[in-house]
């Protein structure tokens, strides 16, 4: 854990959150600022990246936590009405790309169309 990185505080409980679902190595909890009716968070609980960007998907450990983050996204979007008409995944890199929190997440969005190309 790092201890001054919000995600890592909200998997210790330091910093209260929504949980949607969890796995062994995945926590699915609710964006505090949704920018859809349907805005998930997905994270691994350990802080194993700041971002896609340096996730070492030539570590056998890495990779399956980044399996089983998108599987957790499948089933969640897979178990819920709010979901049937479409969504999407996406991760935000850097400062072009808007990211503001460096513990590597996916954005869960459903619930409306959803622009694109984003703004
Ligand atoms: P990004 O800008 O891609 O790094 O995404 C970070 C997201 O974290 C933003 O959509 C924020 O609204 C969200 N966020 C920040 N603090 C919290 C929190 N305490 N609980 C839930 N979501 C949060
Ligand atoms: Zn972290």
């Amino acid at each position: 854990m790092k201890s001054n990185c919000l995600f890592c505080r909200v998997v210790a409980g330091e910093i209260p959150s929504t949980k949607v679902m969890e796995t062994e190595r995945v926590l699915a909890f609710r964006d505090i600022n949704p920018g859809a009716p349907q805005h998930v968070l997905l994270i691994p609980k350990e802080h194993v990246a700041d971002s896609l960007a340096d996730l070492d998907l030539t570590d056998p450990e890495v990779t399956i936590t980044w399996i089983e983050l998108l599987k957790l996204a499948q089933e969640i979007a897979g178990g819920s009405p709010d979901f049937s008409d479409g969504w999407r995944l996406v991760s935000n890199v850097g400062e072009n790309g808007g990211q503001s929190v460096f513990h590597l997440h996916m954005h869960l969005l459903a619930g409306r169309p959803l622009a694109w190309p984003p703004g």
